[in-house]
């Protein structure tokens, strides 16, 4: 036998009976979304890979380490994916829509980035993002946070999460804290480890977020950002945080919390969980006002999220209820050449009738015994059983496969009023 091909480290393939869960979730977010007023837009999964190397900045872990990046048949760079944010940005510099216009948007589909596979971190993974532009906020930042924790009581999770808010400032106001950080840390070199060494020089905020144990004595002492706010950074962050106040959504400020991506300002945050081991961010934005010009377009004004649908998945599983809609309601089963043919029409006329049923077919043949097993084993909740006796009465058997109730026998037509009884009326 030829040598069977395996899928990619970190990439995963989400079997026919996962789909269920992802669907029920996807569903839940996009009805929220949609009660937010928000629309989608789709965008290309590749890109070109200056793309990502302006946006996300040279001295991040993406660009640094993650990218899926390869030369075309042209010899251009593109890269797969690794977040949303600046192909959205791109798409929408692109068609103008950032022109005297305000819009609220969501994005969803995997992304790519070469990382060391393990729970709850993989090379393939989804994302649900949500990008806002033209609304400088802090309402809108309020806005965001309260979607996304609705969304968190919606699929039941929202005791397992925490809400974690800093706020960055101005680019000004960071550029001066930042030498102020430099400083203190230069003080303690001998306590750096190497990363945070390396980083001393290109990206030092980026040290605060290290989650090297050896390391957070040094960083608790470290100076706080949100101390050397300007007035307008500050009045943004207050006017947030009462808005939270205001909406009765708890949050925990966390002023080591600084998202690593270069482009963002004021608004950060972060929401965390305890039960899902190291990988406990499920969502995580900000606002990236400066991404804009830096990205070619006019100075205008942008905040966003992301959250990992894998994550999510695994705190539902595991400490949530998950409602799922089973995937047969009745099951056809049919023995004989004449009952094939009977039975492969009558399908057609019950979907017709009853376009909400899920009807599966027997289909392959096999004896009463056989296609009752199949039967039980689709979920469905009503076998419909066609042999040659029923055959020639146009009639049918119906039997419940879950709870006890004497078979029934059904015209066509009376089956069809039956089921549609079913659908509409649980008593039935
Ligand atoms: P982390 O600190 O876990 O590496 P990040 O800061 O790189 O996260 P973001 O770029 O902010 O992550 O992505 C938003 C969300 O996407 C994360 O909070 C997480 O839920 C999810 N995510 C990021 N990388 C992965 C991955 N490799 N596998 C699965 N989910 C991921
Ligand atoms: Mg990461």
């Amino acid at each position: 036998m030829a040598k069977q091909i395996q899928a990619i480290r970190g990439m995963h393939d989400i079997l026919p009976e996962q789909s269920p869960h992802w669907h029920w979730l996807e569903n839940q977010a996009r009805q929220i979304l949609a009660a937010y007023g928000y629309q989608e837009i789709r965008l290309p999964i590749v890109e070109k890979t200056e793309l990502f190397k302006r946006s996300i900045g040279e001295v991040t872990d993406i660009v640094e380490k993650e990218m899926y990046s390869f030369d075309d048949r042209n010899g251009d760079s593109l890269t797969l994916r690794p977040e949303g944010t600046a192909g959205c940005l791109r798409a929408c510099l692109e068609h103008g829509l950032l022109h005297n216009q305000s819009h609220r948007l969501w994005y969803y589909g995997p992304m790519f980035r070469h990382e060391r596979p393990q729970k709850g971190r993989y090379r393939q993974f989804y994302q649900l993002g949500v990008e806002t532009y033209g609304m400088p906020g802090p309402d809108v930042d309020a806005e965001l946070i309260a979607l996304t924790e609705r969304l968190w009581r919606t699929l039941d999770i929202r005791d397992q999460v925490e809400l974690q808010l800093n706020t960055l400032g101005t680019s000004e106001e960071r550029l001066a804290y930042r030498g102020k950080l430099v400083d203190y840390f230069q003080q303690h070199l001998d306590l750096l480890d190497d990363d945070s060494r390396r980083r001393l020089d290109s990206n030092p905020l980026r040290i605060l977020d290290s989650k090297n144990p050896d390391m957070q004595a040094i960083l608790s002492q470290a100076p706080v950002l949100l101390d050397h706010l300007g007035d307008d950074s500050l009045a943004h962050f207050n006017q947030l945080t009462a808005m939270l106040d205001d909406l009765g959504i708890r949050y925990a400020l966390n002023t080591r919390l600084v998202r690593g991506l270069d482009y963002y300002g004021k608004t950060v945050f972060e929401w965390v969980t305890d039960q899902l081991g190291s990988q406990g961010t499920i969502c995580a934005g900000g606002r990236y006002d400066g991404l804009i010009e830096q990205l070619g377009g006019k100075a205008n004004h942008a905040i966003g999220f992301a959250m990992g649908m894998e994550r999510i998945l695994a705190l539902i599983e595991q400490s949530g209820h998950v409602a799922l809609a089973p995937v047969t309601d009745a099951y056809l089963i049919r023995v004989g050449e004449r009952a094939e043919r009977v039975g492969l029409i009558l399908a057609e006329r019950l979907r017709n009738a009853l376009p909400e049923l899920k009807l599966q077919v027997n289909c392959g043949g096999g004896s009463f015994k056989s296609q009752f097993k199949k039967a039980d084993k689709s979920g469905a909740a009503w076998a419909i059983i066609i042999g040659d006796d029923e055959a020639a009465h146009d009639s049918v058997a119906l039997k419940s496969l879950r709870i006890e109730q004497e078979q029934q026998t059904l015209q066509h037509s009376e089956l069809i009023r039956t089921l549609d009884a079913w659908l509409h009326d649980s008593t039935v």
